[in-house]
């Protein structure tokens, strides 16, 4: 799978990018990663990877989007954005994904690319914005990769995402990166209307056939305003997908991201390890994107380290959450998510209706996660047990 995968890097994309992307992703993102090591020894906490939700505002109205979409825009401006990310530089971080809404919707999106080539930012994105001239500009800074979210086939796609036509709009973005030769993913909320055929060989090689270089199969969190609880996949899908990415690894050219387990198979969270939290597009500090409540903000006058470090909050969450399980606390317990934003007298950050974070939590059931003890699947391929050894396991969150 490796010198196939290589010679695809080599050959499709441009030289810059995948310099710009082994640089700045690879080698810098494994010091932030060694960094954040030295500081948890140290019992400072501050994650290598922010997730920041740039801008609320998007094309789509998807089921199960936790981000207030509709209504007036509000978003992150370049100044703020710079004062945030070279708060985070000073630390060692390097890489940023930047979410929405629809980042491309953002004015100053690639302002504040260009203003951090030393970054490296993965961008969340329907696809739907990203034009010749887009793409071309891309290639220009050459630091960032659209990831780009297919959600089914067509009229699967139109349903789960609320519009008309929304995969021809999406493959038009999808070829516009790939002619200017930029890194590229797709990623996927895998859930039941979307399963049997996303996850699948035969749509991986058709994904390689249209040039994409890395997939991500996330797993359909029943949340927001729009939640579909009737989506989420049953516990045996959920292995079914682990089962299913293991193997790919293995076989294909190209890369499978995901982050919910370590190289032994056992399940962890993102936040709960501390390795990412998440800013939503009013600047609100919040432990993951689906956790929409917060009592910090970027527009504190500490840097970002002092406020995350320091956060009674977001430290609660993290030992409460890997003491409780070690997989998604919000669909396990629902109910301690709310006994925890209660107890630090946390903000509802949704921006719908008052209380509508705390209503949507008590309409939530409790559900299994990625944590389901004794169905452990290992990597297999070395490469992925290697990485996810070194850099991408529990960090001493679950002892
Ligand atoms: S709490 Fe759930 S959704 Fe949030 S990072 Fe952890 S596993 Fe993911």
């Amino acid at each position: 799978m490796i010198v196939p995968f290589a010679r695809r890097m080599l050959t499709e994309t441009d030289p810059r990018v995948l310099w710009t992307f082994t640089w700045n992703f690879g080698v810098k993102g494994v010091r932030s990663v060694q960094r954040f090591k030295t500081r948890l020894a140290r019992g400072e906490h501050f994650p290598p990877f922010l997730y920041i939700s740039i801008i609320n505002s998007c094309t789509l109205r998807c089921q199960g989007c936790w981000v207030k979409v509709d209504g007036p825009r509000h978003f992150i401006d370049a100044g703020r954005m710079d004062r945030l990310i070279t708060s985070a530089k000073k630390r060692g971080n390097s890489f940023f994904g930047l979410l929405g809404g629809e980042p491309f919707m953002h004015p100053q999106l690639l302002d504040i690319l260009g203003r951090h080539r030393d970054c490296y930012f993965q961008i969340f994105t329907n696809g739907h914005l990203i034009t010749d001239e887009i793409a071309r500009e891309l290639r220009r800074l050459a630091n960032a990769t659209p990831l780009i979210s297919i959600e089914g086939t067509s009229s699967v796609s139109n349903t789960r995402r609320g519009r008309k036509d929304v995969l021809n709009k999406t493959l038009a973005g999808l070829e516009a990166c790939t002619r200017n030769r930029l890194i590229v993913g797709v990623a996927t909320s895998v859930c039941r209307s979307n399963v049997d055929e996303l996850v699948d060989e035969a749509w991986l090689r058709h994904l390689i056939g249209r040039g994409v270089h890395y997939v991500w199969y996330h797993t359909y969190r029943p949340v927001g305003d729009n939640a579909c609880p009737e989506l989420a996949l049953t516990p045996e899908q959920v292995r079914h997908v682990r089962r299913f990415v293991v193997r790919m690894r293995s076989k294909l050219p190209l890369a499978l991201v995901d982050a919910y387990w370590d190289d032994q198979g056992q399940a962890l969270c993102p936040m709960a390890t501390g390795i990412s939290h998440h800013i939503n597009p009013w600047g609100d500090i919040e432990p993951c994107p689906i956790i929409q409540f917060a009592t910090e903000s970027i527009d504190d006058e500490r840097d970002i380290f002092e406020v995350l470090n320091n956060s009674p909050f977001i430290r609660d969450f993290r030992e409460t959450a890997a003491k409780t399980t070690r997989g998604c606390i919000v669909l396990e317990r629902p109910d301690l998510v709310k006994t925890l934003v209660k107890r630090h007298g946390a903000r509802d950050t949704t921006h719908r209706a008052t209380g509508a974070g705390l209503g949507e939590l008590d309409a939530m059931g409790s559900r299994t996660s990625q944590h389901q003890p004794g169905h452990e699947v290992p990597e297999e391929h070395w490469m992925y047990r290697f990485a996810k050894r070194h850099w991408f396991f529990g960090f001493g969150a679950y002892t």
